[in-house]
């Protein structure tokens, strides 16, 4: 029997793969809407880093828990931006190398196996934070998809190679949750790593994508992704 975290984490690869698709098959979404759907994930991402997953993460390991948010918060900018030349949610707009979109899809890689891990992690405290991961980390798995089919294209890679790079990101996604279940090391600092994660994808990844433009719906979806975030939260923790 599939595990409810697998069986999560498969749905949310699967959105990998629809964001790739999207821009793939050339089926041309509505800018604006992706862009509030950014804004909507990154409320939603902060708000699971700040309100359960570090509180749980203290809970776990104490004042040590301040090493392990910060080691996967460095750890993302490391491997998405300081090892590589150039990276952003969003479309890719120009064009760029061979070069930068395969190591933007190495850096992806390792940020997508850490989704697993956190929706594997939140499912270990118990199923209701599972849930609430699963949501936020199901918000931003269109743009991830999408980002990394774009910048393929834009690297002059075909379609084909566009759509297996996103796929590529849903089976690094469902690998995280396997090896979350699978090991002690994982299970036991996965909480806290996906923590400084969460919260850097939130804050540096998504938020830079709209926090200079002067678009009070898109700044209301960031707001809203918090509040709808508080939202969610009661809801199921009072069906759960
Ligand atoms: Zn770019
Ligand atoms: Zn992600």
């Amino acid at each position: 029997m599939i595990r409810p975290a697998v069986a999560y984490t498969l749905i949310a690869a699967a959105a990998n793969v629809v964001g790739a698709a999207a821009v793939a098959s050339r089926s041309r979404w509505s800018v604006p809407a992706l862009e509030k759907m950014i804004a909507l994930s990154a409320g939603f991402m902060v708000s699971v880093a700040l309100l359960d997953l570090a509180p749980e993460a203290i809970d776990q390991h104490g004042a040590a828990a301040g090493g392990l948010i910060l080691g996967g918060f460095l750890l993302v900018h490391l491997t998405q931006h300081t090892l590589v030349p150039h990276f952003h949610f969003g479309e890719e707009v120009h064009e760029v190398t061979r070069a930068v979109s395969m190591s933007a899809l190495v850096g992806l890689l390792l940020h997508t196996f850490v989704d697993g891990v956190a929706i594997a992690s939140g499912f270990e405290v118990r199923p209701s934070l599972g849930l609430l991961v699963f949501v936020a980390i199901l918000l931003h798995k269109l743009p991830e998809g999408l980002a990394i089919s774009s910048i393929f294209l834009a690297s002059g890679a075909s379609r084909a190679r566009a759509l297996l790079a996103g796929a590529s990101l849903g089976i690094a996604t469902i690998l995280g949750a396997v090896f979350t279940e699978m090991s002690e090391p994982l299970s036991r600092y996965g909480l806290g790593l996906a923590t400084g994660v969460s919260l850097y994808v939130g804050a540096s990844n998504l938020v830079p994508e709209f926090q200079a433009k002067r678009d009070w719906k898109l700044q209301g979806s960031f707001f809203g992704g918090c509040a709808l975030y508080v939202v969610a939260r009661f809801l199921i923790g009072k069906y759960t």
